[in-house]
């Protein structure tokens, strides 16, 4: 009898496939070494940290191009862990001492460190110890010649597979996509997550936060998968098989005529043109985007440009690096954010390390007033910046008009510096704000007096209004970017900015989601930016919608109280896209 669990559709594909195991916890037992035998056992040990050094190396190379720094990042921290004493040197020691087997010597080590990172105030820290544990277990993997669910770790083994788990790290899903993984679920994790994002990026359709996969579903039974709907349907009858390999085929014409729509402009059927930009993280990312497909950069997390150093990079770093992106946008505008640190984006240099609620700390611009250290020579770039091209500059986590104002003197101050420099700048340079705490949406007729723009953050609005950790899985069932609350403040933004005769744009997540791009149309959005991987889908919808007609429909919805009438109003304003 067929069955279906739901969880978070992240990734959108339709999946057919036999369902693969991947258990977390790896069973050590423990046997004793003879003392003859103990040097070819830390050889077999040393060969293994040697074989799993060889595979996160294959692993980077194979990330995409325009994946994110911080994924890069995690496998590096990964790579680091390799070579690091306290994970590869004590053991051998321990061996030698205890006259035991490699496996055992490494659970040994491992419980010992991650007990002391679990005894860490610092939230940060004691993500760490979830690294710790990702590396031992690659190393586990490698000397049981198994994989977590006790096969051998073969590629064909995966071909058509639909891996399913507790969790994923952004590494494992490269490396399982790479082994012929076809989809994913996982019984936690949320949209916003790094291997949430990189199941877009790479395409893999996938389902996260599907409780109870462990629990109903069996080792090599077929399976759909829906990353669309977040579902996943075990042992399908021959009608619901028949239903989706046709989603499938439709699924993948939908796809061709995408790539044909690359170099058309978004318009609706109206007439009205919208403005498509690209989030970027690196430089590179320009590159990976294309510039013929974007109307230009309506995010880049400077953030980024911090991490993994012991010290900020100085002005003249900073400027080289934006001049870098400006340039390759060729004549686009870029909007640069100022930084963004602190909560779950830190930096090694142990800026923005902040008390035990770091979400609700010091974090973006409240950090970047505290340590003007830190905010004046970025202030100073991105001034310089402007003088070479449209520069916007964009200040996160805006929270009330006195922040808001002491950031403008500051820019002010600037000005007046680098004119007494005689450094050139453009005097009129656009500055917005981003809308992502509450208190700013519900007073965002007050900034948008003050500014040039406003761009909504959903991913921390909804954060927010909802109380819900974004990197907490726990939580994660209550995301929810039609939550009544929600979009009342999405609607709020915007009719502040169209009040005061300003641009409004949106550059979290939900920008980039197909299923609510026309209700943002008929809310008034004009700008969206997102992930290059969802241009073409999001453009498709708006050559395909009519403002006038999503209007009065999008206002009655959004003064709806209740999730379920929401929702199902979404689908009908979607009902004549195809899928
Ligand atoms: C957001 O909060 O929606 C956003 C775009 O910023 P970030 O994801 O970098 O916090
Ligand atoms: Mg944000």
């Amino acid at each position: 009898m067929s069955l279906m669990l739901s969880g978070i559709g992240v990734s959108r594909g339709i999946a057919i496939g036999k369902a693969h195991f991947m258990r977390n916890s790896i069973e050590v037992l423990q046997s004793a070494i003879p003392a003859h035998l103990l040097e070819s056992e830390i050889a077999r040990f040393l060969a293994a940290v040697d074989a799993a050094r060889s595979q996160l190396e294959a692993i980077r190379e194979r990330v995409p191009v325009e994946t994110s720094i911080d994924i890069t990042s995690f496998i590096d921290t990964h790579l680091l862990m390799l070579g690091d004493a306290t994970l590869i040197s004590t053991p051998v020691e321990l061996i030698r001492e205890h006259g035991c087997n490699a496996e055992w010597a490494l659970k040994l080590q491992r419980d010992a460190v991650i007990s002391v990172f679990e005894k860490m105030d610092d939230p940060y820290l004691r993500t760490r110890s979830d690294d710790v544990d990702h590396v031992v277990n690659r190393i586990l993997r490698i000397l049981l010649d198994r994989d977590q669910n006790g096969h051998d770790l073969k590629d064909e083994h995966l071909a058509n597979a639909i891996v399913l788990a507790d969790d994923l790290t952004p590494a494992e899903t490269v490396l399982l996509k790479h082994q012929g993984m076809t989809a994913f679920a996982t019984g936690f994790g949320g949209p916003l997550s790094h291997t949430a994002i990189l199941s877009r990026s790479m395409q893999i359709p996938a389902v996260v936060g599907a409780h109870g996969i462990q629990q109903y579903l069996r080792d090599g039974e077929t399976l759909i998968l829906d990353g669309l709907q977040g579902i996943v349907i075990a042992d399908p009858d021959e009608q619901t098989l028949t239903h989706y390999r046709k989603r499938q085929q439709d699924e993948r014409r939908r796809r061709q005529e995408l790539a044909r729509l690359a170099n058309r402009p978004a318009i609706t059927l109206d007439r009205f043109p919208i403005r498509l930009m690209a989030n970027i993280e690196l430089p590179e990312d320009v590159e990976a985007v294309g510039m013929s497909r974007i109307d230009g950069v309506g995010l880049y997390r400077t953030e980024f440009l911090f991490m993994n150093r012991t010290a900020p990079p100085d002005e003249q770093e900073q400027f080289d690096c934006y001049l870098a992106v400006l340039d390759a946008l060729q004549g686009k505008p870029l909007t640069i954010r100022t930084l963004d640190m602190g909560a779950d984006k830190q930096v090694d240099s142990g800026k923005g390390r902040c008390g035990s609620n770091p979400a609700l700390g010091l974090r973006a611009v409240r950090l970047c007033l505290k340590d003007l250290s830190l905010f004046r020579p970025q202030l100073r770039a991105i001034m310089r910046t402007s003088a070479h091209g449209p520069v916007r500059m964009m200040i996160p986590m805006l929270t009330n008009t006195q922040e808001l104002h002491q950031v403008l003197s500051l820019i002010n101050e600037t000005r007046n510096a680098l004119q007494r420099e005689g450094m050139a700048f453009a005097p009129d340079i656009s500055i917005g704000g981003m809308i992502e705490v509450p208190g700013a949406a519900l007073s965002a007729r007050e900034f948008a007096r003050h500014l040039d723009f406003l761009s909504i953050g959903t991913n921390d609005l909804i954060q927010y209004t909802l109380a819900i950790d974004r990197v907490d899985d726990e939580v994660n069932y209550l995301y929810d970017p039609l939550h009544p609350a929600v979009l009342r403040l999405i609607k709020m933004t915007i009719d502040a900015g169209l009040e005061a005769g300003i641009p409004v744009a949106m550059c979290g997540e939900m920008a980039g989601d197909p299923r609510y791009t026309r209700l943002l149309l008929g809310m008034g959005l004009t700008e969206f930016s997102m992930h290059h991987t969802s241009l073409q889908e999001v453009k498709s919808v708006i050559n395909n919608s009519h403002i006038a007609t999503l209007r009065p429909l999008v206002e009655e919805l959004v003064n709806h109280t209740n999730a379920g009438q929401i929702h199902a109003r979404i689908e009908s304003l979607n009902s004549n896209l195809t899928e």
